[in-house]
């Protein structure tokens, strides 16, 4: 009988992308360099933002297929070889070296001792250096690490040896390699196989040839092929927005409605002092202008800037991808395209007075449906060990010029907070050293140079809060709608120096089709005010506190503060920052530090309390 092994399209970038370790039916393998794939067939995947951003010439996908048979050289799919290939037999515990010639097409490896029938199954450990290198144990070795140098050399097989379990012990400690060379016997338990035993590194991954080898000295640490630190895949991706030219359009129309506002003069005469709030609302309610757009008329009236000049045009700034997005989310007349459909929502709150709806309506701004959206996610190449260890390029010969890359199709909500709101919250003393602090954290970690591409130069108190706000609607929405957390990701705008204010709630699906219309429900009036007042309401509680509401640096550097698995986490996948950079504080209040959302849960928490004595 023959075997199907398939990795479906959408994988060869995440989960299954170069150089990540796989098990299909039993069998384990690892997906091999781009200079391996086919050139027949493989789909170009267009992005120019995305391309310019990271410096090739365009994205492939591999070519659909419906067997990806590892066996036979320029077949359809993403190609990947046998790994680890080191394998053993189950009955009769003989390993077996196997190379990549010994394939046979469609079938599983057979044991060469007791019976072709019996499958051979793969090691569990396997070695990897900081450098990205993955090899084979030298299981050789290991058998003979307990023996002298000479007695070493008096052994002439190398590939002898024995997989063999005890009866009289369990897990590791059950385990042992054995060699069977006659008059050998070396043999040494697993129970400490975890970890750098000075082994040397093989300079290369399993798919590169002896020759594409680097004199590797990095200490060699053997783990499980299945271990997290395996394998950090490098991900970029782009959303598929309409080009447009320079900062969103005023609308005029609206422009001219509030120029012509009774108030608006008066307005103009007061700008900055206490009676300019409630002239602005008046004319806010009036007209429905933004505070955007009142701050920008101001200014061009006044000469004011109320939120200092916008920063000068540097290379890093232009490679920023948020920019242009943030730009299409917000633009008074969205553009449409095939692959970009906005629509302009609410949370249905307007005219409301009543608390907590009415705090509600304040703390946020904008509500964008997104009926159609295109992302394409690109690998540009992966690290082992740890997240910031030396990048190991998708081309492992450095001679391409493109990337591997998928594209997918979703839907999703785009939601701002209230300008106004934010400034004031975030110019409070508490909160800006309470973001500090993790600021310094931040400074210190090795990951600041990748967070940094996120968060802008400086960590502002608004990308924590966004952030943390964009995971529990994640994890509220999926709470409520069946989403599963690792089904919906986020997308934060937060750049302070470009004025960014909001987050992207989204899914996406592999095929062109894209989603159902589901989230997009969920992001229409009343519901997405109902999730948002629970969301808040939940937030203000994790069943790990007091421990987790005063932690002062929990996670990945120290970069968390009030956020654990248990309140605020999210699937790896759904996470822009790596789960780094939350905190529940800065939404619910706690501490020295008042939340953005206090006093909405101060008045839901009110409201609640009414409604129980009226019974
Ligand atoms: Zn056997
Ligand atoms: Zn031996
Ligand atoms: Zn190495
Ligand atoms: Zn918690
Ligand atoms: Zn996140």
């Amino acid at each position: 009988m023959s075997r199907t092994l398939r990795v479906r399209q959408s994988q060869t970038v995440v989960p299954f992308g170069v150089g990540a370790v796989f098990d299909i039916q039993g069998e384990s393998f690892v997906a091999t360099g781009i200079g391996d794939w086919p050139t027949r067939g493989r789909q170009p995947v267009p992005s120019p933002r995305l391309a310019s951003r990271l410096g090739v010439t365009g994205f492939y996908a591999a070519p659909a297929t419906a067997n990806d048979r590892f066996d036979t050289p320029d077949a359809p799919g993403a190609p990947y070889i046998r790994f680890p290939s080191w394998l053993f037999c189950g009955a009769c515990r003989r390993m077996t070296r196997r190379r990549i010639a010994e394939e046979k097409r469609g079938q599983p490896p057979g044991c060469p001792s007791c019976s072709p029938a019996r499958t051979l199954t793969p090691m569990r450990f396997v070695q990897i250096c900081a450098a990205g290198h993955l090899g084979d144990v030298d299981w050789w070795f290991w058998a003979h690490s307990r023996r002298g140098a000479a007695e070493r050399r008096q052994c002439g097989e190398r590939e002898k040896l024995r997989f063999l379990v005890s009866e009289r012990a369990s897990g590791l400690e059950a385990l042992s390699v054995a060699c069977t060379a006659k008059g050998c016997g070396a043999s040494r338990g697993l129970l400490d196989i975890l970890g750098t035993h000075g082994m040397r590194c093989s300079g290369r991954n399993p798919w590169q040839r002896s020759a594409e080898a680097v004199e590797c000295v990095r200490p060699v640490q053997v783990v499980q092929r299945t271990a997290g630190n395996l394998y950090y895949p490098v991900v970029h991706s782009a959303l598929d927005i309409p080009e447009t030219d320079g900062p969103a359009p005023v609308d005029d129309a609206l422009a001219a409605k509030v120029r012509e506002h009774d108030l608006w003069v008066s307005l103009c005469k007061v700008a900055g002092a206490g009676r300019a709030e409630t002239l602005r609302e008046m004319i806010q309610e009036d007209t429905g202008a933004d505070d955007a757009l009142l701050d920008d008329l101001l200014t061009e009236e006044t000469g004011t800037a109320p939120s200092g000049p916008a920063a000068p045009e540097t290379p890093a700034a232009r490679l920023d991808l948020s920019r242009e997005e943030w730009a299409a989310f917000t633009a008074p007349v969205p553009l449409v395209t095939r692959d970009f459909a906005l629509r302009e929502s609410t949370l249905g709150l307007s005219g409301e007075t009543a608390e907590p709806w009415a705090g509600l309506r304040r703390a946020f701004g904008q509500v964008v449906l997104v009926d159609r959206l295109r992302e394409v996610r690109a690998l540009s190449g992966f690290t082992r060990v740890s997240p910031d260890a030396t990048l190991v390029p998708a081309d492992t010969a450095r001679r391409l010029k493109w990337l591997p890359a998928v594209e997918v199709f979703g839907e999703g909500i785009f939601l701002t907070l209230g300008r106004r709101e934010l400034g004031a919250w975030e110019a409070d003393q508490r909160v800006r050293r309470h973001v500090s602090s993790m600021r310094a954290d931040l400074d210190r970690s090795f990951q600041k140079d990748r967070l940094v591409t996120l968060t802008g130069p400086d960590l502002a108190p608004r990308f924590v809060l966004l952030h943390t706000l964009a995971h529990l609607l994640i994890r509220q929405m999926s709470f409520e709608s069946g989403y599963t957390t690792a089904s919906l990701r986020e997308r934060i705008y937060a750049r302070p120096e470009q004025d960014q204010y909001g987050i992207l709630v989204y899914t996406a699906a592999g095929d062109a089709e894209g989603t159902l219309g589901g989230l997009v429900r969920q992001g229409e009036p009343p519901r997405l005010a109902e999730t948002l007042l629970r969301m808040t309401e939940a937030a203000a509680w994790c069943s790990a506190d007091p421990l987790c509401a005063e932690h002062t640096g929990q996670g990945f550097g120290n970069l968390n503060r009030a956020a654990c698995h248990a309140c605020a986490l999210l699937p790896e996948t759904s996470c822009e920052t790596g789960n780094a950079l939350l905190d529940r504080a800065l939404v619910v209040g706690g501490g020295h530090v008042p939340g953005y959302l206090e006093s909405v849960v101060a008045a839901a928490r009110a409201a609640a309390a009414d409604a129980l004595e009226e019974m």
